[in-house]
């Protein structure tokens, strides 16, 4: 059984539909999958329908993937991060009001972004860009996807080398939640915080120990631990961490579909640390399949 607690669909920058993902999950070997769309829940109601047709147990882990910051006290730079919320009440008023604002701002970011690069001729308008989001949270994978059409790089992955980078004359950063305010929110709606990719060091700067020792006396409740950013040498000092601070720590493979080349199910959580999951959620239930449950006794 492979637990896989991190994945993306058309409701944000994934390439497959919440069906879709379903469907690749299944053919993986993934029976526990967690939907995790930028700052939405827009593909909750497929996944689950999906889900909820399957002739083999399978069991859905409603979430999202929030778009946050960490404020040094000094007043240094802020620092950029992922909190994945997990079985929250999606009609949480707080929490609601965000996404939407974190979307809004997604999308005058893009556009930002987008004029920068038309405005040093590269061939690319906004307008496709919104169409290749299709309604879903708007994300440089999306710009990517419009450079690839345009024949100006060979992949996503090559856009993001240099034109998308955080280090590009072109890019422009999103206005986050503060991480403590949304460890707060995913908690007071039910849910369970986790911090995505904690030290992906090629992203940008990363929080060190003391950091993310506050975070966890703010509420947070894991690591996620085992992802294709971290090298075996931060999987094992962020693993002896959290034993330290007494939180649990995930695997997920962070599926994108076809915009980045990780497979479903390429990293897992264990089901223990899957236990300590759902033993703190109250927003909204892990949902199984009409052939039943893929999580065992103990960890519900
Ligand atoms: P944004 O949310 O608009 O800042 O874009 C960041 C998103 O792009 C994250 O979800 C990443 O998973 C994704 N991403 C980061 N690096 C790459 C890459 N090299 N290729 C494809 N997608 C990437
Ligand atoms: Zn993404
Ligand atoms: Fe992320
Ligand atoms: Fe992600």
């Amino acid at each position: 059984m492979t637990i896989d607690l991190h994945t993306h669909s058309t409701a944000s920058d994934g390439t497959d539909t919440p069906a879709a993902l379903v469907a690749s999950a299944v053919r993986s070997g993934v029976s526990v999958l967690g939907i995790t769309d930028h700052d939405t829940t827009g593909g909750w109601a497929a996944a689950a329908a999906a889900v909820e047709s399957l002739q083999t147990p399978f069991t859905l882990i409603r979430g999202a993937e929030f778009s946050c910051a960490y404020f040094p006290p000094s007043g240094q730079r802020r620092i950029g991060l992922h909190l994945l919320g997990y079985l929250f009440d999606a009609d949480h008023p707080g929490l609601k009001a965000e996404r939407a604002r974190l979307r809004e701002n997604r999308r005058g970011r893009g556009e930002q972004i987008v004029d920068r690069l038309v405005a040093a001729d590269y061939p690319i308008t906004w307008e496709r860009v919104t169409e290749l989001a299709a309604g879903g949270s708007v994300g440089r994978p999306h710009i990517g996807q419009a450079l690839v059409e345009a024949g100006v790089v060979n992949s996503v992955n090559d856009a993001f080398a240099e034109l998308l980078s955080s280090a590009s004359p072109y890019y422009v950063p999103k206005q986050d939640m503060d991480v403590f305010a949304a460890i707060s929110m995913i908690r007071a709606a039910g849910g369970v915080p986790v911090i995505a990719h904690a030290w992906a060091r090629t992203r940008g700067r990363i929080l060190d120990e003391a950091p993310l020792a506050e975070l966890v006396e703010g509420g947070l409740a894991g690591f996620e631990v085992d992802h294709a950013d971290h090298d075996d040498a931060d999987r094992r000092r962020l693993r002896a961490f959290a034993i330290e601070l007494g939180i649990f720590t995930t695997g997920s493979s962070d599926y994108h579909g076809t915009n980045k080349s990780v497979r479903i199910g390429a990293e897992s959580t264990s089901p223990e640390a899957l236990g300590r999951l759902l033993a703190q959620a109250s927003g909204v239930p892990a949902l199984d399949s009409s052939a039943g449950s893929a999580v065992t006794v103990g960890q519900r």
